[in-house]
């Protein structure tokens, strides 16, 4: 029986409910007085029940699709302006004991180079994403309690705490490991992480359990109540996810937004960030057994919706995408992105010789080419970090963002993180296009005694202080 509070996991990702939702939803794909009045409030900015979202995803009138874009477009413009944050993923270790299908680091595939990163390694890692200008983190590792317990990751993300190159510093280490217990997740909160993510892969209970044959991670219950573990260990801000294409991604988005909804009306706030990768080519993974892969067109639809559905949680996607989709993207919804990334153990200090990545990465540009690519576009490539550091998470956070506050503090530390990339890493041709980006939106600061305070800080920048944010 479908409890959104339930703390059971089949009970608030009700497979009923879902099957329910779905029919609901084709049953009114064309009905327009039902869809213009979702559409209108939707204009309210307050997000959307996963019923009213899953008929938006059924419908297929296009004059209702435009409709769908340019909300999503609005609404995106309304919370997160132009600015798009910045990230980079850093794979720790890819020793695994589960048996997930579609990953090559599944514990029985021997031909892939099994590594870990020691703290040396973390060193000259880190180092070299900081030379690169990255600020935000997401750690990456396989389960395996032996090779790579709780201990490890702590210490490295003290270890990447403590790392200061030149000008560079991590300021924000996001964490995505395996579901753990509530005690874990007390220390990697104390341990200062940001955000916890843990993507599903797939709602679908049987379908979960055949992909993910062997290993702790075929525990459906454990794996999906993990935020709910990792809410009581005391952090606020999780990240959720599907792998689209594992399943029937009409089925995964209806179970992601219950899940979105289950968060929010247990512990009062609901997702930070949602990400939305699809299953891409890996060694030892078989694309045949993918037929759910999803077309762009439904891609970009999902992500309209999800805009639309959650206004307030941040829309995340990966290196995985192609240039072309990430910019048709950006424009409905997604506000952080990854740049330049690595997918292997060790990728960023020294390409690596013997392959160990998680899966092939579409956009291989630097890191200056995709931020010279965004500023061209018109947006504003974030590298800020302060919420959290601020200590806005959680409900605070969700506070400002719901009263429309946050964007005063975004756009003015967006700029800020921004001149601080220009001065010490950028190309020549990114500098001047980053300067003028930065001098057309300084007026664009409402508050006039906020654009003042800018003005001195960009200034103090460019004499070489660093770290100003709101
Ligand atoms: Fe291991 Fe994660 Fe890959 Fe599964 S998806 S095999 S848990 S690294
Ligand atoms: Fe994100 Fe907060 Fe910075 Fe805005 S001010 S970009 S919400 S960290």
């Amino acid at each position: 029986m479908y409890n959104s509070k339930s703390k059971i996991a089949t009970e608030f990702i009700d497979h009923e409910e879902i099957l329910k939702t779905l029919e609901y939803a084709e049953k009114n794909k064309e009905n327009r007085p039902l869809i213009e009045d979702i559409l209108e409030r939707a204009k309210d900015c307050k997000g959307l029940s996963y019923q009213e979202a899953a008929v938006l995803l059924e419908c297929e009138l296009p004059d209702i699709m435009e409709k769908i874009a340019k909300l999503a477009q609005e609404i995106k413009l309304k919370f997160y302006g132009n600015r798009i944050v910045m990230f980079a993923p850093l794979y720790l270790s890819n020793y695994c004991i589960n048996g997930c299908r579609y990953c090559p680091y599944h514990g029985s595939n021997k031909h892939i180079a099994r590594k870990q990163l020691s703290q040396e390694d973390i060193v000259r890692e880190v180092t070299a994403l900081q030379d690169m200008g990255h600020k935000r983190l997401a750690l990456e590792t396989g389960e395996d309690p032996e090779k790579c317990p709780i201990e490890y990751v702590l210490e490295s993300i003290k270890t990447i705490y403590s790392i200061k190159h030149k000008n560079g510093a991590i300021r924000r280490v996001n964490v995505n490991i395996a579901a753990t217990t509530v005690e874990n997740y007390r220390k990697l909160k104390e341990a200062g992480i940001g955000t916890y993510i843990l993507f599903q892969e797939t709602y679908h209970k049987e379908n979960y359990e055949y992909l993910h044959p062997t290993g702790p991670k075929h525990n459906y219950s454990y794996h999906t109540e993990a935020m709910d573990r990792a809410m009581e260990g005391g952090i606020d801000d999780v990240g959720i996810g599907v792998l689209f294409g594992l399943n029937l991604y009409k089925y995964d988005f209806v179970g992601l937004l219950m899940h979105a909804h289950h968060l929010e009306d247990t512990f009062g706030v609901g997702p930070h960030t949602i990400s939305v990768p699809r299953i891409r080519p890996a060694d030892d993974v078989d694309m045949n057994d993918y037929s759910n892969a999803i077309p762009d067109e439904i891609f970009e639809k999902i992500v309209a919706i999800l805009r639309i559905a959650v206004p307030y949680t941040g829309l995340i996607i990966s290196t995985r995408e192609s240039q072309k989709t990430r910019e048709k993207v950006l424009k409905l919804g997604v506000s952080q992105i990854s740049g330049a990334s690595s997918t292997s153990v060790g990728g960023y200090a020294e390409r690596e010789e013997e392959n160990s990545a998680q899966f092939e990465v579409n956009d291989t540009r630097t890191l200056d080419e995709v931020v010279n690519w965004l500023l061209e576009l018109g947006y504003i490539p974030s590298f800020c970090t302060a919420c959290y550091r601020e200590g806005r998470t959680g409900d605070r956070f969700m506070q400002l963002v719901k009263s429309g506050q946050i964007a005063n503090v975004c756009q003015p530390n967006a700029l800020m993180t921004l001149k601080e990339y220009l001065e010490d890493y950028a190309s020549e041709d990114t500098r001047r296009k980053g300067e003028t980006v930065i001098q057309k939106e300084i007026p664009h600061i409402s508050n006039e005694k906020v654009r003042q305070i800018v003005r001195e800080h960009l200034e103090e920048l460019h004499e070489g202080k660093r770290d100003f944010r709101f």
